[in-house]
């Protein structure tokens, strides 16, 4: 009963996309930032704990 849920998030040319290992996805976006936060949303939702708003930045801050 453990699906784990790890986000990640794929770019496409101008857009991005965060995907889960459950099989989830999130719309398209235009920026980085809200593919994140929508992979956090989800996973935060999915797990059922809260309070985790806060995501690292793997790759240096907003482009
Ligand atoms: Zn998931």
């Amino acid at each position: 009963m453990n699906v784990e849920h790890r986000v990640t998030v794929e770019e496409r040319g101008s857009f991005s996309t965060a995907r889960c290992t459950c099989g989830w996805h999130a719309p398209a976006r235009r920026s980085r930032d809200k593919s994140r936060r929508d992979g956090a949303e989800h996973s935060a939702e999915r797990s059922g704990v809260q309070g985790r708003e806060e995501l690292r930045e793997p790759e240096g801050g907003p482009v």
